[in-house]
């Protein structure tokens, strides 16, 4: 069967035509500044050039059409819309109604909407897409992943704050977790790797990318995750805060005269890596040739960002119990050895050594821990975007 996996988001709609025989890529690309002026879409048909087209996007239905025009026009067009067998769609927020990917249908719909207002840039979005694909292919079958999903095993004890709790009750205010599609993947192919059963294993999975979160995953399933009820908590990212004192945001609003709004902006836009470096950079490869260049920014971040990994990976020990792999993903953790160094030199009280030669390994599957190392260190390439396929064909089988 022939999948199409959408990521829609408010201005932008990403895609991936998958072989879900072969899980070959047939071909992906991107929508940019729908609904903006100067709209146009990106996407490479495997093995060919990447060919740009810019074209008014009034909105994502107009999209949409543009992306099954590419995918079927006669001149360099992958396949006929007929077989196109299903479309997975990526839900950002499933709150606590979605513990697995599902068929979407008119319930389900209503469900996205109801937890929109605990996603509320990205869920309504994430509607849009799902309405323009059943309007563009009425008769396909369409499945909803939640980045979500995979962490509502945790318990109780993990994913509630230390707030009253009839906040919890009556607004469903707690710790979700997102990311959760690439921790799920992650974590099944570390037990392939590994050889081991999933059931066995007690994982601390990494996603270290531009927005960064990490799990602790016993037996195939999430008991903590960092990020909460937004993607704001836990790590340092690469605009970011992470974690922080929420006293720190009434500060700012008096000290610069601030509004919410300007607060919440400097923590998701502003900080982070970004924030730390003086500005320099939330790219980890600018960050690293600072740092070796002796900028005090570069320094500063990263050592910040390695520092604050490593205290949750203490944390998630603790509340494993016992740690078998730590598996590295997404664009840091899968292909920054030099950051990979600077957190593992830290795990010396689980007894990791690193194999500075497979530490080079960069985008492959890889064991990078020392012969002698306690615990197994993973670099796991992510796809998203699979799993996403694999759980549409599940259901639509
Ligand atoms: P992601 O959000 O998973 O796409 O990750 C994007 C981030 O990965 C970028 O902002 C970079 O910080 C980082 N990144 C990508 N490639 C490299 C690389 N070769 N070395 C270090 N960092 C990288």
């Amino acid at each position: 069967m022939k999948v199409l996996v959408i990521n829609c988001g408010s201005s932008s709609l990403k895609f991936q035509l998958i072989d879900s025989d072969s899980e070959a890529v047939i071909c992906k690309g991107l929508c940019e500044r729908i609904g903006i002026d100067g709209s146009q879409i990106v996407y490479t048909p495997a093995g060919k050039d990447k060919i740009t087209k810019v074209t008014p996007m009034p909105d994502h239905n107009r999209a949409i059409e543009l992306v099954i025009e590419a995918l079927t026009n006669s001149e360099n067009g992958v396949v006929s819309l007929d077989e196109i067998g299903a479309v997975g769609h990526r839900i950002v927020h499933g709150g606590e109604k979605f513990t697995k990917s599902v068929v979407i249908d008119e319930e389900v719909i209503k469900a996205i909407e109801d937890v929109s207002d605990l996603a509320p840039l990205h869920n309504p979005a994430n509607l849009i897409g799902i309405r323009a694909c059943q309007k563009a292919m009425p008769k396909v079958p369409m499945v909803a992943v939640f980045d979500t999903a995979f962490h509502q095993t945790m318990p109780e004890e993990a994913y509630l704050y230390g707030l009253p709790y009839s906040y919890y009750e009556k607004y469903g205010i707690r710790r979700y977790g997102f990311h959760g599609t690439s921790h799920s993947y992650v974590s099944k192919r570390a037990a392939e790797i590994l050889g081991k059963d999933a059931k066995d294993l007690k994982l601390i999975v990494c996603h270290l990318g531009n927005g960064a979160s990490i799990s602790a995953v016993d037996g195939g399933k999430c008991i903590d995750t960092s990020m909460g009820l937004t993607p704001l908590e836990g790590l340092i990212m690469g605009t970011r805060s992470g974690d922080i004192d929420p006293s720190v945001v009434e500060f700012i609003m008096k000290k610069e005269n601030s509004t919410v709004a300007d607060v919440t902006n400097l923590l998701n836009k502003k900080s982070g890596v970004f924030g730390l470096s003086d500005e320099l950079s939330s790219d980890f490869r600018d960050l690293q040739k600072g740092y070796e260049e002796g900028h005090a920014g570069a320094k500063r971040a990263v050592d910040a960002f390695v520092y604050r990994v490593v205290k949750y990976i203490g944390a998630y020990t603790a509340a494993l119990g016992r740690v078998d792999a730590i598996c590295f993903t997404a664009g840091v953790g899968e292909n920054s050895g030099f950051v990979r160094n600077l957190i593992c030199k830290r795990l010396s009280f689980l007894g990791a050594t690193v194999d500075e030669e497979a530490n080079k390994a960069h985008g492959e599957d890889k064991v990078f821990s020392g012969a002698d190392s306690k615990v197994k260190l993973l670099i796991v390439p992510t796809n998203e975007e699979l799993a996403i396929a694999r759980d549409t064909v599940a259901l639509c089988k």
